[in-house]
């Protein structure tokens, strides 16, 4: 746990999300600010700063598949989704807490930005 992370914050409630799931392990929540009509972060409970700092594959492998599986709960797993890890400056980062972005519900276009 890192004392002013913002995600860190979120997952011990000091600060509200729109959480849609919890477990041990992670936890996710609408972004505040939706890049699209589907738009949830899932982050592990246990702070680390990108992905540059995971050595344990089985961090990234749960982000995924609650990614997936709450895709199937918001009724985009046919449709289609696109799941995203921004790493650092020039990928985009701006909360240095790992995340994994969940899009969907609209049309994304290729490449990104
Ligand atoms: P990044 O740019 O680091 O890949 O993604 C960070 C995301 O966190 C952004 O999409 C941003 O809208 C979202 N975000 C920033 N602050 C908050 C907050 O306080 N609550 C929630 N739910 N999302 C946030
Ligand atoms: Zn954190």
């Amino acid at each position: 746990m890192a004392a002013d992370c913002l995600f860190c914050r979120i997952i011990r409630k000091e600060i509200p999300a729109k959480l849609v799931h919890e477990s041990d392990e992670c936890v996710a929540f609408h972004d505040i600010d939706p890049k699209a009509p589907v738009h949830v972060l899932v982050i592990p409970r246990e702070h680390a700063g990108s992905l540059n700092d995971i050595s344990d594959p089985a961090v990234v492998g749960r982000l995924a598949l609650v990614a997936a599986d709450i895709a199937r709960r918001e009724g985009i797993a046919e449709s289609g989704y696109r799941t995203v890890i921004n790493t650092n400056r020039d990928g985009g980062q701006t909360v240095s807490h790992l995340h994994l972005h969940l899009l969907g519900g609209r049309h994304m276009s290729w490449p990104p930005g």
